[in-house]
């Protein structure tokens, strides 16, 4: 690493973190500073960052992960320009309890400690716009083609390629890209890794996307619902688990090639849904996606490659045990990976630990039944807005262990603040409702 920062004339390096909402953060040092960065951490004022000090405490210290040591691609021209993702510590050098990387971290070491190795895989949707969202003015997509469509102006191939090689560049590997269902929507889907590396790829991968969006002059967003009238922003994401290098949710000849481990874990997804949903879909927007009927799954179920459940078993071949995996479907792409994958895997363990036993598998199309068909089958209601998510999340013995007692309360507090400010409007609708009505 010392030796390609001489070599490419790296002359900033920037370390990389996140808050608890899981907005980047960096910070530039000069190549001299690495050496004591490596030591000690670099030391920072972490008091305007959301979540990660209390009141009473303010510095921070920034401890780079050389592993992650890679060039940025889009600013090589000038002066080489180089990043790292770091753990964040407290002033004596402990990991910080509100370090969203440290949660996924103490999630993926529980796990560990019964040998089992967590894998995900993520399709990440997200829009581009002609222009960044003003107050009042209509937002307008790049381009008016839909799903898979070869866009004829060749605008979001051109972005699409720019964006990968830049993500290749970067050691980040692409499976699949292509365009998504509304206009200007896209997916790029990244190659499976362990659940640390994929977290640290999401957040590289917003940064890319925008970048290359800003310029083509354009503005990507993640936002989980930017348009009434077209689909969400989804994070799919496929969630597996390998045990001594074999993957533990095959086993040849059972039900769709899943083994029990498989099958108490997505047991595990489905129990505590309503708990963990506040942190796979973090904002108020993101329940107009899961309660917009565009494709997002509103209810609680599991499926055989079925689209309209919450937990999808993609189709099953059964010469590829190793590709095994459960897609988890109810991420949005504005989740915080750290502590959304941390949350998947708690779930997924508590699964496991408790053998639960695995409901029936959903056959229909679930948007499609009525009311008392789903409550004959027993799918419940995903938490219909961010305040009845919370309300479980609260709740939830499981979610506070998994985050920690900093996180959990911090979380809470941030999201019902945003709650409250959202309950406050007054909005369009209402008008048009009530206002000459009565
Ligand atoms: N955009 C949809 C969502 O919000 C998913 C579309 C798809 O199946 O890829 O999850
Ligand atoms: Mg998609
Ligand atoms: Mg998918």
């Amino acid at each position: 690493m010392i030796r390609t920062v001489e070599e490419k004339d790296v002359r900033f390096v920037r370390l990389w973190f996140c808050d608890v909402i899981g907005t980047l953060k960096s910070v530039a040092i000069s190549p001299a500073d690495l050496e004591s960065a490596f030591e000690e951490g670099i030391g920072i004022d972490g008091s305007a960052i959301e979540g990660l000090t209390r009141e009473f405490e303010s510095d921070i210290l920034l401890r780079p992960d050389p592993a992650t040591f890679q060039l940025l691609p889009w600013r090589g021209e000038v002066a080489g320009t180089a990043r790292m993702m770091c753990d964040v510590l407290t002033p004596d050098g402990q990991p910080a309890a509100s370090d969203p990387r440290r949660v996924l971290k103490d999630a993926i070491a529980r796990a560990e400690a019964k040998g089992l190795e967590f894998f995900t895989h993520p399709e990440i949707e997200f829009y581009l716009f002609e222009e960044p969202y003003r107050e009042g003015v209509p937002l307008r997509p790049t381009d008016t083609s839909g799903y898979f469509d070869h866009v004829p102006r060749a605008s979001g191939q051109d972005f699409r390629r720019t964006v990968i090689q830049h993500l290749e560049a970067m050691n980040i590997q692409v499976e699949y890209s292509h365009h998504e269902n509304g206009p200007g929507q896209n997916e790029i889907d990244l190659r499976y890794a362990d659940a640390l590396t994929t977290a640290d790829n999401i957040l590289t991968f917003r940064t890319v996307v925008k970048e290359v969006a800003l310029s083509m002059g354009t503005v990507a967003t993640f936002m989980p619902k930017p348009m009434i009238e077209s689909p969400g922003s989804g994070m799919h994401t496929h969630l597996s688990l390998f045990q001594n290098g074999k993957n533990a949710f095959h086993e040849p000849g059972a039900e769709y090639g899943l083994s029990r481990t498989a099958r108490r874990f997505i047991a595990g997804l489905l129990r505590h849904a309503p708990e963990y949903c506040a942190l796979t879909s973090q904002f108020v927007n993101s329940y107009k996606r899961l309660w917009g009927a565009q494709e997002a799954p509103s209810y609680v179920c599991w499926g055989h490659n079925n689209r309209s459940a919450l937990v999808r078993v993609p189709f099953h071949k059964p010469t590829k045990g190793t590709s095994s995996r459960v897609e988890f479907r109810g991420a949005d792409s504005a989740a915080n990976p750290y502590l959304a994958f941390a949350a998947l895997l708690a779930a997924g363990m508590a699964g496991i630990e408790g053998e639960y036993e695995l409901p029936e598998g959903a056959e229909d199309t679930v948007w499609q039944l009525t009311d008392k068909e789903r409550r004959a089958l027993d799918y419940e209601p995903l938490p219909t807005d961010l305040f009845r998510a919370l309300e479980s999340f609260e709740s939830s013995e499981l979610m506070a262990s998994t985050l920690g007692e900093q996180v959990f309360e911090y979380f809470l507090r941030n999201k019902r603040a945003e709650w409250n400010r959202y309950r406050e409007q007054v909005t369009a609708v209402e008008l048009d409702s009530s206002f000459f009505r009565i």
